[in-house]
């Protein structure tokens, strides 16, 4: 099933899929993330973050168990933030599994690291907003009944963080327009693996569709942000794994000549070596993250989220090279789940804030203890 994942359209293997999501259900294992209100387990952030490594092992583990971005996120936006009417309308369906949803914030035109630089308007008229802009990146609105939509409410606020605000747009609304999927690496993607170039047309929603407050875009999306990177990170920690286990297995059983298989290489060895470390640290700063939003909040834990976002990303770049290089020529096949992950993990170093803006929020934090002026 994991193959057929890498090459067969993901609407083929849909109701393989939701067979399977019933499955999980009838073991009362699913959404482990959710409380037990809400049909989950209600598992802590640090609790989830072993089942989100577990989960990441393969790529359709998070979707079997309804924990998948950027629905896991969307959800939690819902919980926090949705008012009764919302939460019926949209959250509930999401959480039982029955629609998909999508978040909108990227835009070609503007560099998508600054999340306060933006074009996108929401503008007030009756009892409505009438939306207008550009998106793209919007991952999986192939197919999501809705996007929560990052958009321009308040232009004169003085603060350009209290300018955004969050939108709930069905896609079926009259002038939302999905122009493309983005091919990424060679992949266009389709439905929940896709990446849409999205136009909003005077696209109309009902007022009522706020989530919280006017001009509390950016503090929500930050909220959201930093138990979504331990999702991440975790997950790929699970990836790694994995490749871990595909590259010390292969250079185990492969021969360079008759008894001296690719393990009795030191190169090869080192590659084990470095890769085991590097993933026992990532597993260690990942779960020291979590414990410290568990405990204080995601405000308060700033420095660990930027630190294993830009970090747990480059271990996983590397594990992964590393274990397609010592696989030769069958390491690129997609015969392997190495090559389906080396394409579609490039982008852990970039989505959800590049590397280099998470390293320079660590250095500037620790940086203004030592009274560094970083005013300029
Ligand atoms: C696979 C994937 C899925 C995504 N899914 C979504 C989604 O669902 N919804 C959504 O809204 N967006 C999504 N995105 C968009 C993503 O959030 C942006 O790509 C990201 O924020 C970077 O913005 P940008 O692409 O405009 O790059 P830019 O902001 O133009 O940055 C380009 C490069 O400049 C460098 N750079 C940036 N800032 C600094 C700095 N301060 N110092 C030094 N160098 C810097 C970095 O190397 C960066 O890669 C996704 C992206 C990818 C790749």
């Amino acid at each position: 099933m994991e193959g057929d994942f890498m090459r067969r359209p993901f609407r083929e293997l849909l109701p393989l899929l939701k067979a399977k999501r019933e499955q999980v259900k009838a073991l009362g294992l699913w959404a482990p993330h959710l409380p037990p209100a809400l049909g989950g387990l209600g598992l802590s952030l640090s609790e989830f973050a072993r089942v989100s490594e577990e989960l990441g092992r393969t790529p359709i583990g998070h979707f079997l168990f309804n924990c998948q971005a950027p629905d896991i996120g969307n959800t939690e936006i819902l919980i926090e933030h949705g008012t009764p009417e919302q939460k019926e309308k949209w959250l509930g369906p999401l959480v039982r599994g029955e629609i998909r949803s999508c978040f909108s914030m990227t835009e070609p035109e503007f560099a998508g690291s600054n999340p306060v630089w933006m074009n996108t308007t929401a503008v007030k008229e009756g009892g409505d907003y009438v939306i207008n802009g550009h998106k793209w990146f919007t991952s999986a609105a192939d197919g999501a009944a809705f996007a929560i939509v990052m958009t321009i409410t308040n232009p004169e606020a003085a603060k350009p963080h209290n300018r955004a605000s969050q939108i709930i747009v069905p896609t079926n609304t009259p002038g939302f327009k999905l122009v493309r999927n983005i091919p990424v690496m060679g992949d266009e993607g389709e439905d929940y693996s896709s990446h849409a170039e999205i136009r909003y047309e005077n696209c109309r929603v009902p007022q009522a569709n706020l989530l919280g407050k006017e001009g509390d875009g950016f503090a929500i999306a930050q909220h959201r942000l930093g138990p979504g990177r331990i999702h991440h990170c975790m997950r790929w920690i699970g990836i790694c794994e994995r490749a871990f286990d595909l590259m010390c297995g292969h250079a185990a059983r492969r021969e360079l000549a008759p008894g001296k298989p690719l393990a009795t290489r030191q190169i090869v060895q080192e590659w084990i070596a470095e890769s085991r470390a590097e993933i026992n640290a990532s597993r260690l700063m990942v779960l020291e993250a979590a414990a410290k939003i568990d405990r204080e909040g995601t405000r308060a834990a700033r420095v660990e989220i930027s630190l294993i976002k830009f970090f747990v990303a480059g271990v996983l770049q590397k594990v992964l090279d590393r274990a397609i290089q010592v696989h030769g020529g069958l390491g690129l096949t997609d015969y392997l789940l190495l090559s389906h992950w080396y394409r579609h993990e490039r982008g852990a170093r970039i989505y959800d804030g590049p590397d280099e803006v998470h390293k320079t929020v660590v250095a500037r934090m620790i940086l203004r203890q030592y009274g560094v002026d970083l005013s300029q």
